[in-house]
């Protein structure tokens, strides 16, 4: 009821419960085998979603199949309006986006407002544009011959998406998939099947030809998703979650052998130097640790701090970190929502429980008490431990919560050894002033992305990937050819 009360209040426009629906092939399917849509921070049912089997995956792989043959023949430039009304419909629904993202995930609308739908718009927009602009490349022999290369798009792509960050990582999949000719088929976590649900909304009503772009929502084994990793007519799959499900899929895809861009699990270091501007770095690191609950594949949960400022650094860290307003993410002054699920909660206190036992939890490692409704919901306050083993299970593993791990060191060679130090390779974050150490200690660290002085800045010409047990494969900007796009050469003899 309170929540009723609370949408009604926000102007938004749909009633509870919500009846998520899946979109195929131009029109929107009520489904069957319902199961609940949980909103995080109440743990009230708001909704329910169909799952998808056999039947709605075999519908929608023939959809996008079908749309394929006239999609990929189109010239970018003529996909171009289509994406471009689609990008634009997600700015009309801004608001919409905004609570529903809260709805589905639990994070503060606070941080919705921050840029994340327009970021949305932008990833379908900016590769719309970047089809039609971006040109070829010619390899002239010393014998007169000329090579030239030819991409063409490849067939029907099965997006797999997590709950983290749903409709943003959604959008940043379908952007290159669509612009660049290939059709899709969305399968979202099941957690956070509502931001999937508005974005085929947008989708039809900005008139995108039916079939072009196709929602099933559902389950991983056993489920949409599966059936998706294993259907002959699916060619690519773009797939972001868990290293372990990746490696399942890999598994469930070489049958059909198809190609396959794996954008996995974290656990960043976050590299502070002596030379950092404290304030800044307690700043960065606040984002880093907490954005999202600090469930981020890119979250900086590993604090690296040299001692000469490791005491003034913590000081200012844990007063931070008790000062972060957590609860209602409706609430505009809310500054850390709910974990996504109550099983994901458990997950993330088995870590806080290990810390209790084998280091010092500073601040957090509790449940907050809320009033109600949200004393229902699956809050964690933030949670700092120190005293830990670099080969502690909670410096290894992916915790994907509020929590993070500080450590100690006192040469840069160390930082870079203990920052190394994890079979995973997304990200890593450097906090210095002095530019020589930015570059040494950049090009010594084993990931796909480097920041240095800030977090989670994003250019979408650039390449976007994990090293080692974090992905395979980079895409962004022309990044994303080697995957989105068959390749050709054409040698010509003189
Ligand atoms: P997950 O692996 O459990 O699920 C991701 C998606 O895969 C969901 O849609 C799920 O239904 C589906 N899935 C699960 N099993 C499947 C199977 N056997 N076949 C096909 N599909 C299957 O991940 P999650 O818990 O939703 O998300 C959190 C994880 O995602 C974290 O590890 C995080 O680091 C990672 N992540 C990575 C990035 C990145 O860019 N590298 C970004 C965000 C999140």
């Amino acid at each position: 009821k309170e929540t009723v009360e609370r949408l009604e209040a926000l102007g938004f426009p749909f009633r509870l419960p919500l009846e998520v629906t899946h979109y195929i092939g131009g029109e929107f399917v009520r489904g069957e085998n319902f199961f609940p849509v949980v909103y995080p921070a109440t743990g009230e049912v708001i909704g329910t979603a169909p799952e998808g089997r056999e039947k709605e995956v075999e519908q929608a792989v023939a959809a996008a199949k079908e749309a394929f043959k006239k999609w990929s023949k189109m010239p970018p430039s003529q996909r171009r309006p289509y994406l471009r009304r689609f990008a634009e419909k997600i700015r009309e629904y801004k608001p919409v986006f905004e609570v529903l993202e809260t709805l589905d995930v639990g994070r503060p609308i606070h941080e919705n407002r921050l840029g994340y739908v327009d970021r949305m718009a932008n990833n379908i927009e900016f590769f719309a544009d970047f089809a039609v602009t971006h040109g070829s490349e010619a390899y002239p022999m010393e014998n007169g011959y000329i090579n030239y290369v030819l991409r063409f798009p490849v067939g029907v792509a099965a997006l797999i998406t997590p709950w983290n960050m749903p409709s943003m990582l959604a959008t940043w999949k379908i952007g290159p998939t669509l612009a660049f000719g290939n059709t899709a088929v969305l399968k979202p976590a099941e957690f956070t099947p509502l931001g999937a649900w508005l974005l085929a909304k947008c989708a039809h009503e900005a008139g995108l030809p039916p079939g072009v772009f196709n929602v099933v929502h559902g389950f991983g084994p056993d489920s949409a998703g599966e059936l998706l990793t294993k259907h002959p007519d699916v060619r690519l799959i773009s797939f972001t979650g868990e290293t372990t499900t990746g490696k399942i899929i890999m598994k469930n895809a070489s049958d059909t052998l198809k190609r396959l861009s794996m954008e996995l699990g974290g656990k960043a270091p976050n590299l502070i130097f002596e030379s950092a501007d404290l304030d800044r770095a307690v700043e960065v690191t606040m984002r880093a640790s907490f954005f999202n609950q600090g469930e981020v594949c890119l979250a900086g949960s590993r604090l690296l701090v040299q001692r000469s400022v490791y005491e003034p650094f913590l000081e200012r860290l844990v007063k931070a970190a008790r000062s972060l307003k957590v609860g209602d993410p409706l609430d505009p002054e809310t500054r850390m929502g709910a974990l996504i699920a109550e099983e994901h909660l458990n997950k993330v206190m088995s870590y806080v429980e290990i810390a209790r036992e084998t280091a010092t939890i500073l601040t957090g490692g509790r449940r907050p008490e809320l009033p109600h409704p949200f004393d229902k919901g699956y809050f964690l306050e933030p949670t700092v431990v120190v005293d830990v083993k670099p080969s502690d299970k909670v410096c290894q593993e992916e915790i994907f919560g509020p929590m993070v791990v500080v450590m100690p060191f006192d040469t840069e060679e160390e930082a870079i050894e203990l920052a190394n130090n994890t079979p995973y390779g997304l990200n890593a974050i450097v906090q210095t002033r002095d530019v020589g150490q930015a570059v040494r200690v950049s090009e010594a660290l084993e990931v796909g992305t480097v920041w240095v002085n800030d977090w989670f800045v994003r250019d979408l010409r650039v390449p976007f990937g994990g090293a080692k047990q974090s992905g395979i494969g980079r895409e962004g900007g022309h990044y994303g050819y080697e995957f989105y796009y068959e390749t050709k050469n054409v040698c010509i003899a003189n």
